[in-house]
């Protein structure tokens, strides 16, 4: 059983997702700054023809687009664990956040972006490793 109610759980699943990714954000753009790469810019909005998105980092010139991906959110492999309560629910919300993310780097990819996603619990792991695959994508 949840021990929260249905507002209370809705209210803190939008708490995780909008506090949880911004503290890792923030853990990256200081490993990037730390690490010396450069010119990157945060959450600029990129148009998708239909729609548009908002990269957490922006590299404009090579034309690199980098999302940090919330384990919960976006169904990460080892953490994407499925909520207890009003399943079908969360579930059709996360298979959503899901397509969107595929639909969004492809039409990214079709405009000449490269689409680096890193994973909530690789930037807790291992910020620099993050930092070196950016840095692979930005300067290759
Ligand atoms: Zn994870």
């Amino acid at each position: 059983m949840d021990v929260f109610t249905r507002r209370k759980r809705s209210a803190v699943m939008t708490a995780v997702r909008s506090t949880g990714n911004r503290s890792t954000e923030v853990v990256l753009a200081k490993a990037l700054r730390r690490h010396g790469v450069k010119g990157w810019r945060r959450h600029l909005q990129i148009s998708l023809g239909p729609g548009n998105t908002r990269p957490d980092f922006v590299f404009l010139k090579p034309r690199v687009a980098v999302f940090v991906d919330g384990c919960f959110w976006h169904c990460c492999p080892v953490h994407g664990t499925k909520p207890a309560s009003r399943t079908d629910f969360w579930l059709s919300k996360l298979e959503k956040n899901r397509r969107r993310d595929r639909r969004v780097s492809a039409a990214l990819r079709r405009q000449g972006w490269t689409v680096v996603r890193v994973w909530e619990h690789s930037v807790k792991r291992d910020v620099d490793g993050c930092v070196s695959q950016i840095r692979k994508s930005v300067s290759p």
